[in-house]
């Protein structure tokens, strides 16, 4: 559907952008443009050069670009003939810069398609609440694409009851035997986990102590083979120790699982097949995600390990089975978006597998089997479970029924950020149907070496939203301080 529009666009002598929510995606999305158009293509995205930077954007500038596709900033690209812009997996939280200047790229698009008065399209297996949700108001027109572009039979789920394994991993002899099988019938297996490094945590087993970070309020990871334990919020990395620094001694074990460790475990189990690990340590090189995929996309039977990377709108055409890891966390979790994105994680993942003719059965590990949303999600389908979320959403006057804002301050101190935020909140008077809650402390209190505090804005309506985040500014310009940095957040992705 992409392709027509595009098409049309083109013979209409007029510029199409196209949004990609991963830098890795870009080759891929370029490659396949290639072949179908022959026409001036660039890319913008941050792995460019400086000076190829500036040519691709010039050349989106003054119009000899006829196609140009980018990551999140692209979305600010100068267009001298603006046709069309589309924002693929526009559900993808990487369209949301959450640091400097906070913007959504998805928003941004639709808001620069009314300026510009062309069509934007958002494009999603798995839609956002969001934007669902303006489907409904009439904001937005859906279109459904009635089968998989490849024709492939949808994908099986299965949840598979932890409750009762005795093993310590998700290797038991079930799933072992499942692996086995298809590896034998000649097709890959694919792994998820979202938790890079070896294992999440270096544990003391004598006094209970738990490596922590120096910086963050936050443990560190173990990463084996280079043997160190990173931080992975703010990068701080040190020797792996040999005791504990607790109580002094050689009483340290790695706990829990990170793409690593699960490497290290299939390729023990399964000797003669390749376990390929594509996560942010093993893609930092330049074409080591390309090397990765090429691999793979030779066919041979091999096992994938990875973070959401590998559900990132890649294809892999002989995946016939995928195990989604630690789902519960993501049930479990304070954070009110987390079901979401669990879900769509879900539905993604699945997506990688049984193109073509192969059919896919994704295997869901879980201790909560009887879940509700879950069997709506993997029982009936993605836009089910979307409603019934949507429904409980609207109960619980949460976004998108009601508008958030939030103001941050960090500070080295952790009461110089709470006075702060405490005196904005008094000079700012509530106005009528706006609430501001707080200042509260988030659940990682201290990171990078500052702590951190916010107020919680919460209106009925945007233009609410807007009078009393403008207000704000007024009164944060009035208060000096210079030990206390502070920031605005409209449409938070990140409560915590
Ligand atoms: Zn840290
Ligand atoms: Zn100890």
């Amino acid at each position: 559907m992409y392709l027509q529009l595009i098409e049309k666009t083109l013979r209409n002598g007029l510029q199409a952008l196209i949004l990609v929510p991963e830098i890795s995606l870009t080759p891929q999305t370029l490659g396949r443009f290639e072949r179908r158009f022959a026409v001036p293509i660039v890319t913008l995205h941050s792995g460019l050069t400086e000076h190829q930077r500036s040519t691709n954007w010039v050349a989106c500038y003054n119009g000899s670009a006829a196609i140009i596709i980018g990551t999140r900033s692209s979305v600010f690209a100068p267009m001298l003939r603006p046709g069309l812009i589309i924002v693929d997996e526009e559900h993808d939280i990487s369209y949301k810069q959450q640091d400097g200047f906070r913007y959504s790229a998805r928003d941004i698009a639709v808001i620069r398609g009314r300026w510009e008065n062309i069509p934007v399209v958002l494009g999603s297996a798995t839609p956002s609440l969001e934007s669902l949700h303006n489907v409904r108001l009439g904001k937005y027109q859906l279109s459904s694409l009635p089968e998989r572009a490849t024709g492939a039979e949808r994908e099986q789920y299965q949840l598979i009851d932890t409750r009762y394994s005795n093993s310590r991993t998700f290797l038991d002899k079930p799933m072992t035997d499942a692996i086995g099988k298809a590896l034998q019938s000649g097709n890959q297996v694919l792994i998820m986990i979202n938790r890079r490094g070896y294992a999440p945590v270096l544990y003391c087993n004598e006094c209970q102590w738990i490596a922590p970070c120096e910086h963050c309020d936050a443990r560190l990871t173990v990463h084996q083979k280079q043997a160190v334990l990173r931080c992975h919020h703010c990068g701080f990395q040190t020797d792996l120790p040999k005791t504990c620094a607790n109580c002094r001694q050689h009483s340290l074990t790695p706990v829990g699982e990170g793409t690593q460790r699960i490497e290290e475990s299939l390729n023990n189990l399964f000797t003669g097949y390749p376990v390929l690990r594509v996560d942010s340590d093993s893609t930092k090189s330049k074409h080591a995600m390309q090397n990765l995929f090429e691999q793979i996309n030779l066919g041979k039977p091999a096992i994938l390990v990875g973070t959401q990377l590998l559900a990132k709108g890649h294809h892999f055409a002989h995946v016939t089975m995928v195990v989604v890891l630690e789902l519960d966390s993501g049930l479990m979790s304070s954070d009110y978006r987390s079901l979401e994105k669990i879900g769509q994680l879900i539905i993604q993942a699945g997506g990688r597998s049984g193109r073509e003719s192969k059919k896919g059965k994704v295997f869901l590990p879980t201790a909560f089997p009887e879940h509700r949303e879950l069997n709506l999600l993997t029982q009936k389908d993605y836009l089910e479970f979307a409603n019934t979320l949507l429904i409980q959403r609207q109960q619980y006057g949460l976004p998108p029924f009601y508008f958030h804002g939030i103001v941050r301050a960090e500070s080295r101190s952790k009461n110089k950020a709470l006075q702060y935020l405490d005196s904005l909140r008094k000079a700012t008077a509530n106005a009528g149907s706006t609430e501001i809650l707080g200042p509260v402390l988030p659940a990682m209190e201290k990171r990078v070496g500052y702590y951190r505090a916010q107020l919680l804005i919460v209106s009925i309506g945007r233009a609410e939203l807007h009078r009393a985040m403008l207000q704000i500014i007024e009164t944060a310009k009035r208060i000096k301080t210079s030990t206390v940095r502070w920031s605005l957040d409209v449409d938070p992705y990140d409560l915590y």
